[in-house]
């Protein structure tokens, strides 16, 4: 049975019909790594969303806008893109939430910001302004989502490392925040060359993953990206396995 892996939406869209959505390719990825992707619409009722995350194998966090800065002990400082507060506050719950009952969690680009914010840590609002030597990150707009725009370099010991198998490699790069103070409990796995963080993990071997590039444009041409779509399918997999009623009855 493929693991049910959920991914909660965006709800701030200007539109006249109010409307949740997500982005296809991180469906497309999972989908493609032996998951069951479902979409998460947005909302604050804990006791719903704990029903639903006792049927979950696994988590997925996706890009998305700016995380409210209040979020981690500050005022805003730069203007800020796309700040959406129920999402927010549904995600950040979630994150508490799959660290105390183990559930397995990929977090990509907003994904690992709001992970480190969920335990703790603290993020720059902005690259430019606040790391004004620092490499661009935010090519957005500009080049397809397949460019790689920096090299990083990666942590063997670590998860991730073991998991993309190399020591460098170049990922594409949308992003205009960054983390700051990293969130105890977790450890940096890939720095950018100018010192940005660009990957996390929870330190004790759960599958607790974040990064700041989108390997979901990269899996197409980088067998290294789908390795990370899959171990995090296979993580889902065991603990969906070893927990699962529905699947002690089937
Ligand atoms: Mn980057």
């Amino acid at each position: 049975m493929r693991p049910l892996i959920a991914i909660p939406c965006q709800g701030n869209l200007r539109s006249r019909y109010p409307r949740f959505c997500a982005g296809k390719r991180y469906c497309y990825a999972l989908h493609l790594a032996g998951a069951a992707p479902v979409l998460l619409p947005l909302h604050s009722d804990h006791s719903a969303l704990l029903e639903m995350m006792s049927r979950l194998d696994g988590l997925l966090l996706s890009g998305g806008g700016d995380v409210a800065p209040h979020r981690f002990g500050e005022t805003q400082a730069v203007p800020l893109r796309s700040v959406d507060p129920p999402r927010d506050e549904m995600e950040l719950w979630l994150v508490r939430q799959a660290v105390e009952c183990d559930l397995p969690l990929l977090a990509i680009c907003r994904g690992i910001q709001v992970l480190n914010v969920a335990l703790g840590g603290t993020l720059y609002q902005d690259i430019k302004i606040q790391l004004p030597e620092a490499l661009r990150h935010d090519l957005s707009g500009d080049y397809p989502r397949t460019h790689r725009g920096h090299a990083l370099q990666v942590a063997p010991e670590s998860r991730l490392g073991r998991i993309l198998g190399c020591n460098t490699l170049d990922v594409n790069s949308f992003h205009h925040q960054c983390l700051k103070q990293v969130a105890p409990g977790m450890q940096v796995t890939a720095r950018a060359p100018d010192g940005v963080i660009e990957g996390v993990e929870l330190a004790d071997g759960r599958f607790m993953i974040g990064v700041q590039w989108h390997p979901e444009d990269l899996i197409d041409t980088d067998f290294r990206m789908r390795n990370l779509f899959e171990a995090f399918v296979e993580a889902a997999e065991m603990r969906s396995v070893a927990n699962s009623p529905r699947h002690r009855l089937a």
